[in-house]
């Protein structure tokens, strides 16, 4: 027997959940999810940061609109986020990308210091100030720190709360047309529109279906967790990252947790962490900070999957009506989510386009139809 929807969506990570979260208002969602548990590939491995130091101009408008959403979260989510400070550090080299960055942020949100030494050291005390290491800092007093688990599930309950159905365990071998969809375990579901939502594997479900592929790079990113310093309570410490990717670290749980900023190449799969980008990733926290990295408490990897200009995707596949691309969130699918969400929204049921400071035209994936893929 054929379960059929109105809208069938591959991939329960926060792209899949927060667009099945909008479509269930206009027809019923059906979700599939390979894995047992939702949000378990990128979603669940986030360092569940939003701020202005990633991504370009389009990815730093949906990221402000956004913050409405966490800062007041519409009935039937918890609390989604909690403002927690983002300073940005340079040494001589990443004077100029400071100074960007810093008028960047000034422009999308106010709340931007220039701290000393002195200044800076109240919010961190850690750092290395030093010719060869931190030289210049700012502080974002409103950077937000995220509650990924609190957004799944609230995305989980609108959906279920409008009859629609989340299954996981549940993924998609073959995909037939409009649209016709068979798990592993050999059931059958159909709808009108289906939604490509599966992250690192977006590419290879569009080849299932006979969409050409939009050539996303699936990039893995590492994070080790570290004991503070003896007794030193880090709880209040910012977000403090590099002018240019090449570290962050913050307080998690009391410890901390530190990446190099790394993007490998690599296959969609269960993305684990390796030696050298957690030995990097120690190294760097010495050149910037007076910190010790001992034994890793705890480590991860996750991928950030990028389109060829490093902004998200959705719309109709130009080459397959009623095909949805969702896809492409690189490293900021959290803090893009709500503006990601209202714009599915639109584009599924033919409502205007939404004002979250990007246009149409950056967003859909006909703007990639000139160009090869691979
Ligand atoms: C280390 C790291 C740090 C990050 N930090 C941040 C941050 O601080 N802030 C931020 O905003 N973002 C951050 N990101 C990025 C963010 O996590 C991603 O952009 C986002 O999670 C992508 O969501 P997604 O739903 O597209 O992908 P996913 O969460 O990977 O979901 C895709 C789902 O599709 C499923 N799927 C695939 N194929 C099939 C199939 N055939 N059938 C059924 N299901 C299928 C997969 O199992 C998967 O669960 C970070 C990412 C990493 C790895």
């Amino acid at each position: 027997m054929t379960k059929t929807a109105d809208f069938l969506i591959i991939g329960g990570g926060v792209a899949g959940l927060s667009a099945g979260a909008a479509l269930a208002k206009h027809g019923r969602v059906l979700l599939l999810e390979a894995e047992d548990a939702l949000g378990f590939h990128s979603s669940g491995r986030s360092a569940t940061f939003s701020h202005f130091g990633i991504g370009g101009e389009t990815v730093r408008a949906l990221t402000a609109h956004s913050r409405a959403f966490f800062l007041d979260p519409p009935d039937g989510f918890g609390a989604l986020a909690r403002i927690m400070p983002a300073m940005f550090i340079a040494n001589e080299a990443m004077l100029p990308a400071l100074a960007e960055l810093e008028r960047i942020t000034r422009t999308l949100s106010g709340a931007v210091e220039r701290v000393d030494e002195t200044s800076a050291a109240r919010f961190c005390p850690a750092l290395r100030w030093a010719p060869d290491a931190v030289v210049s800092a700012f502080v974002h007093r409103e950077g937000l720190r995220l509650e990924p688990n609190a957004l799944l599930q609230g995305y989980v309950r609108r959906i279920k709360a409008a009859g629609g159905e989340i299954v996981t365990g549940a993924r998609v071998a073959s995909i037939g047309p409009r649209w016709q969809v068979r798990t592993e375990a050999g059931v059958s579901y159909e709808a009108p529109v289906l939604v490509n939502a599966a992250g690192a594997w977006a590419d290879r479900v569009a080849t299932m279906a006979g969409v050409r592929p939009l050539g996303l790079t699936p990039l893995r990113r590492t994070i080790i967790g570290f004991d503070a310093p003896p007794a030193t309570d880090v709880r209040d410490w910012p977000f403090v990252k590099t002018a240019v990717d090449h570290l962050y670290f913050m307080p998690d749980a009391g410890r901390l947790i530190a990446s190099p900023v790394d993007e490998n190449r690599d296959d969609p799969c269960d993305a684990q962490p390796d030696e050298y980008n957690m030995a990097v990733a120690a190294h760097r926290v010495t050149e910037f900070t007076t910190l010790e990295v001992g034994r890793f408490t705890h480590k991860w990897a996750g991928l950030r999957t990028f389109a060829a200009d490093r902004v998200p995707v959705a719309g109709f596949a130009p080459d397959a009506q009623g095909f949805f691309w969702l896809a492409g969130q690189g490293g900021y699918g959290l803090q893009t989510a709500p503006a990601m969400a209202e714009i599915v929204e639109a584009l599924v049921t033919g409502s205007a386009f939404p004002d979250v400071g990007a246009t149409r035209s950056q967003i859909e994936p006909n703007r990639f139809s000139s160009s090869p893929r691979t």
